[in-house]
């Protein structure tokens, strides 16, 4: 039985985590400041004894004797991460050292949750991962996306001067159930307003895309990646290359609910990516042929039928 730290643990991708990981019969410590994550999330987790919750921010040390660290914690949603940018930044930079010192110390294998933001707004399309991205060092998502590039620097240098055994994910576009209605991202964004048959709100006309990929299908190329052989650190890309345009998810979701909502164009917010799509080529190669299972329409039905019920019971 291997002991396994989740930071970010009570977030969106990491509940899902926290479950596959238990269900594979490890050991989980869950990590998380509650900044964005919830306890609702891994409420029925609890009474596994396998699972243990703890209540701290990666912007202090922490230790504990473990065998594999999946480094998740920082904001996600561009309007929580803005909330207190000094705070994003110092999440990602001092997040990252101190896990990777951990990791260091007690010689625990290390995955960090990198983001397709690296690439910026890119200029090559799709992405790969020898593209060195497009981003604005002093712009409203620079908190963000400088901040998850400090920490790849980071772990490579801890890789290279202490031999830490590291593995880096570059995640595109995720969703699923566990996203918080109030996550501000996309998906949840579009799916709550279609479901109360309030207004759309797509930011600018709506033609630049993003690639959305179901949560299940990124929690399977984490947990591949990570069981990797030795000397593959990445990055590498896990998404789902098939690409829409804001204005198709929006005409998806209402499709999807029966919505009596209208669409409403509201002012695109600065540095908004124009085009966003991975270039999955490399994860295939290195993870055994992994690639995404479930396409848009269907993980939208499960992500619907999870926020028709939560919104039910409130
Ligand atoms: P989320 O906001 O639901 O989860 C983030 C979790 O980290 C939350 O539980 C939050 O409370 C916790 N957290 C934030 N700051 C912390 C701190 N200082 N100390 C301890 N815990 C802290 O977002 P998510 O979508 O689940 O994202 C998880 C990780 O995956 C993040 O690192 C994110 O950057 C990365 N990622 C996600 C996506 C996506 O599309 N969902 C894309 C690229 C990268
Ligand atoms: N977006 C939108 N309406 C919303 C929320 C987001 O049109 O209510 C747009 C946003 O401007 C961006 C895209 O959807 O172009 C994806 O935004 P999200 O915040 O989900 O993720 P990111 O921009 O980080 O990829």
């Amino acid at each position: 039985m291997k002991r396994v730290l989740v930071t970010g643990g009570a977030g969106f991708i990491g509940s899902h985590l926290c479950e596959r990981l238990l269900k594979e019969g490890n050991d989980v410590i869950c990590l998380d400041n509650y900044f964005t994550g919830s306890k609702k999330n891994i409420a029925h987790l609890l009474d596994n004894p396998y699972f243990e919750l703890v209540r701290h921010d990666v912007t202090a040390p922490y230790f504990a004797e473990v065998d594999e660290i999946y480094n998740l914690a920082c904001p996600a949603s561009p309007v929580h991460y803005q909330y207190n940018p000094i705070k994003t930044i110092k999440t990602s930079v001092m997040g990252a050292i101190n896990m990777l010192g951990l990791a260091k110390r007690v010689k625990a294998r290390i995955l960090q949750a990198s983001t397709s933001e690296v690439y910026g707004d890119p200029e090559i399309h799709p992405q790969t991962e020898d593209y060195w991205g497009n981003v604005n060092p002093i712009g409203i998502r620079s908190c963000y996306d400088e901040g998850k590039r400090c920490a790849e620097t980071l772990f490579m240098d801890y890789h290279n001067q202490n031999n830490v055994d590291i593995k880096i994910i570059r995640i595109f576009n995720t969703y699923g159930p566990n996203m918080n209605p109030d996550d501000g991202r996309v998906v949840s964004n579009f799916i709550v307003q279609a479901l109360q048959n309030e207004d759309i709100t797509i930011f600018g006309d709506g033609s630049q895309t993003r690639s959305f990929q179901y949560v299940d299908d990124l929690v399977e190329g984490m947990s591949r990646m990570m069981q990797t052989r030795h000397n593959f650190t990445g990055p590498v890309n896990i998404g789902n290359p098939n690409e829409f345009t804001i204005l198709e998810l929006a005409q998806n979701v209402i499709e999807l609910t029966n919505s009596k909502s209208k669409i409403i164009n509201l002012p695109l917010p600065q540095d908004d990516p124009t085009q966003r799509q991975p270039d999955i080529s490399l994860a295939k190669k290195e993870l055994d042929n992994w690639e995404p299972k479930i396409q848009l329409r269907e993980g939208l039905q499960k992500t619907i039928t999870y926020f028709d019920t939560l919104l039910k019971d409130q």
